[in-house]
């Protein structure tokens, strides 16, 4: 299929990576991700309302970019994996300096190993009195989680989502860990993207935030998600504004889609709305026949 050719070197640029938070209930990682969305640089200037579309992207002092899912919680991730959409580039785990490890931060160790995905460690809520962040690291190690203090390579940072402290060396951290990945894709071709969430908006109808792999969507792109297709109608950003396109790493909204596809749904741009008719209802027929192929006797 044509999803599976590879883009030729020269034709690959930088991109931002795309970082996924993950750590136990209440370790905090809807206030990092609030904290972080507060490091953009772009915000203040757009004046824009913060739109929650299921990840965000953050400009930085130095004009790079970091994508972060919004979407806290494993079940996206495991999901998403177990669909085939390996989105994710970095995965920072949140550890609760007072608490410690807990059973939900052992599982995201388990899933972050399992997708092969470099993992940094956030230690969070080290403001509290009650913080043992030492302890974390070698409660991690019986975990097989070496931080570089350690003597391991699994970067570690003390951060308070709270008091927010410790954000710069994280976002440090990420984009380290980001200039090691190599990070690259063709943004001038027909986009590829994944369905992050979706949704039937009731003004808007169906809305699906997407995260645009390679390629560039645009404005009037005729496309193909999941078992939907349509035509790109608009294309909103995590601050609410309308824009004519969005390159690799991007998160943005579509409106145009047939219908509500998936999380974790491929997004395909085709050359017409025959095409693209064809191939949803020859996906919808695939889908259809799993379905009753999996359904219990
Ligand atoms: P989540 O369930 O992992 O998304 O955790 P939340 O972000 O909702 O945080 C859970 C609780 O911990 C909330 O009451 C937060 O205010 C608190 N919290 C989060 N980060 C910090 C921190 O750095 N220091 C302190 N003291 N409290 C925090």
């Amino acid at each position: 299929a044509a999803d599976t050719v590879e883009d030729a070197e020269d034709t690959l640029q930088p991109r931002a990576p795309v970082v996924t938070i993950m750590g136990h209930v209440d370790h905090g990682k809807t206030s990092l991700l609030d904290a972080l969305r507060g490091t953009d640089v772009v915000r203040g200037e757009a004046g824009g309302i913060t739109q929650h579309i299921g990840a965000y992207q953050v400009t930085l002092k130095d004009k790079s970019k970091i994508t972060f899912l919004d979407t806290p919680g494993h079940e996206a991730f495991s999901e998403m994996r177990a669909r085939g959409a390996n989105v994710t580039d970095i995965v920072v785990l949140v550890v609760a300096a007072n608490d410690g490890l807990m059973p939900q931060t052992i599982e995201a160790i388990n899933h972050t190993k399992a997708a092969g995905v470099p993992m940094i460690v956030a230690i969070n809520k080290v403001d509290l009195d009650s913080a043992n962040p030492q302890r974390v690291r070698q409660r991690l190690l019986e975990h097989e989680v070496m931080v570089e203090e350690m003597g391991g390579e699994v970067q570690d940072v003390e951060v308070s989502a709270l008091k927010k402290t410790g954000l710069d060396q994280l976002i440090e951290k990420i984009q380290l860990q980001a200039e090691l990945l190599e990070l690259r894709a063709n943004p001038n071709r027909e986009a590829e993207g994944t369905v992050i969430e979706a949704k039937l908006d009731k003004g808007r109808g169906p809305v699906a935030t997407v995260l645009v792999n390679r390629g560039t969507l645009k404005v009037g792109d005729v496309f193909v998600v999941g078992a939907e297709s349509g035509k790109i109608r608009a294309l909103v950003d995590d601050k609410g504004r309308q824009i004519k396109e969005a390159g690799p790493a991007m998160p943005v909204e579509i409106l145009g889609l047939s219908g509500v596809p998936m999380a974790g749904d491929p997004l395909q741009v085709v050359e017409n709305e025959a095409r693209a008719r064809e191939v949803a209802e020859y996906r919808a027929g695939v889908i259809q026949n799993k379905r009753t192929t999996n359904a219990p006797a």
